[in-house]
């Protein structure tokens, strides 16, 4: 028997800890780009839990993959060796270009497993004195909710009061190759430069053409690690492979492509599994990943044999059903559709992103709660989306959308904004 909606969030209200303040929508199935709620009422998944599932709901090959591992073999720790786990390692390895894999289990892990990579990698190669390694990182950055992730936090709300914090951060404006520059030369201490190619959670914002590439090479001039956050903005999101491979319109990163910005440390998560298991990696060459030795670093779950299966096909997928393309393609088409509305609208002031991460920009303070009670209506009209601020709503839908459905999705994303217009 299953719950109804207003039953199960009582049960979620009354037992579990209030850290999330969800819309009103209790779902119980998925399929592609939709998602069915308690009652059957059927809503296009235009947020993909935060871009996680990028391949659909439940993919066919992605489930069937996952499902087959869990009736051979769960866990085994990495005390032992497990049969899937080294085919998985060559694998990713050889799609994203890089020697070693670190597998874990969650972006924000896969971030703080970057930082001490990149730590160890700065007191054994570059000689920075024990204890002062600096980690340069950005305005309006999101990369987890660890102690040491919130300890570099612009977010009061996530970071207040959770104190003491971890040391060795210094921050800049995001976008911003002047204040790089600035950062990297006032210190010999700077052992990397931790940065989302777009910064999602802020809202959205998309950098200058040339900041990645540019930020590279001044890293490189410095000794300093690069080390792109690619856990939203990866895996075919933002209508490329990674969104360091620019504007490459292949569905596989490689060096040799001119818009390639090559990342020392590359952090990915979400997507990975298709949203179907929790996974997550940190990639890098033999000179930076060989730094890490038995014992300094695990995690029972990281690199299972469920996560690994799940993890090759869902990449698989995002190869076999061109999924960068799409995005690339229908992110474009998204924009020009909603730009045409937001030209004339009163409410919505900008539409931005790439591929298929975008957001819009309501005429209204952070403080308001306009964006919510547009989410709010958005579901009833049949699309789930969520504010990422009181007046920026993000729009990340599966990439396995077709042009039909997301016009369908534009028209009743206009439709809703139309009913708020002054
Ligand atoms: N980095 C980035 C860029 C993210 O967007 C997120 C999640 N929104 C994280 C890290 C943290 O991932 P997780 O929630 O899986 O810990």
């Amino acid at each position: 028997e299953k719950l109804r909606s207003q039953e199960a969030i009582e049960l979620e209200d009354k037992y579990g800890a209030h850290n999330y303040h969800p819309l009103p929508v209790v779902l119980s199935r998925g399929e592609g780009v939709y998602v069915w709620d308690a009652e059957g009422k059927q809503y296009y998944d235009f947020l993909s839990a935060y871009s996680a599932v990028n391949q659909g709901h439940c993919h066919p090959k992605i489930v069937g993959a996952m499902v087959n591992q869990a009736q051979t073999l769960t866990l085994t720790s990495r005390a032992f060796y497990n049969d899937k786990l080294g085919v998985y390692e060559q694998y990713i390895t050889n799609y994203f270009g890089f020697d070693k894999v670190l597998p874990m289990n969650t972006g924000a892990e896969a971030v703080e497993t970057a930082l001490k990579i990149c730590r160890k990698w700065a007191y054994e190669k570059k000689g920075i004195a024990e204890n002062e390694a600096q980690i340069i990182v950005c305005d309006g950055n999101f990369h987890g909710r660890t102690t040491t992730i919130i300890s570099f936090s612009n977010d009061e709300n996530a970071r207040k009061n959770f104190g003491p914090y971890t040391a060795g951060f210094i921050k800049i404006p995001y976008d911003d190759t002047e204040a790089l520059e600035k950062a990297l030369t006032s210190s010999q201490n700077v052992a990397g430069f931790l940065v989302e190619p777009i910064q999602g959670e802020a809202g959205v914002y998309v950098p200058s053409e040339d900041f990645l590439a540019k930020a590279q090479a001044l890293c490189a001039a410095h000794n300093v690690l690069f080390i792109a956050d690619e856990v939203q903005t990866g895996i075919a999101r933002t209508g490329s492979l990674l969104a360091v491979c620019g504007n490459c319109n292949c569905e596989k990163s490689c060096e040799k492509q001119a818009t390639y910005v090559q990342p020392d440390i590359l952090i990915l998560g979400k997507a990975l599994s298709g949203g179907a298991y929790p996974v997550s990696a940190v990639l890098a060459n033999d000179a930076i990943m060989n730094v890490i030795k038995p014992g300094q670093h695990g995690s029972t779950f990281g690199g299972n044999p469920v996560a690994a299966a799940t993890a090759i096909a869902a990449l698989e997928v995002v190869e076999e059903e061109g999924l960068a393309a799409n995005a690339r393609r229908l992110g474009q088409l998204f924009r020009d559709l909603l730009q045409e509305y937001v030209t004339e609208s009163n409410i919505v002031t900008l539409v931005r992103g790439k591929g298929l991460l975008n957001a819009i920009v309501i005429n209204d303070t952070e403080e308001s709660e306009t964006a919510w009670n547009i989410c709010v209506k958005l579901a009833e009209n049949g699309l789930l989306a969520k504010p990422t601020h009181g007046n920026i709503i993000r729009f990340a839908p599966p990439l396995v959308m077709t042009e039909e459905q997301l016009r369908d999705c534009v028209a009743i994303i206009i439709k809703t904004l139309k009913a708020f217009e002054p």
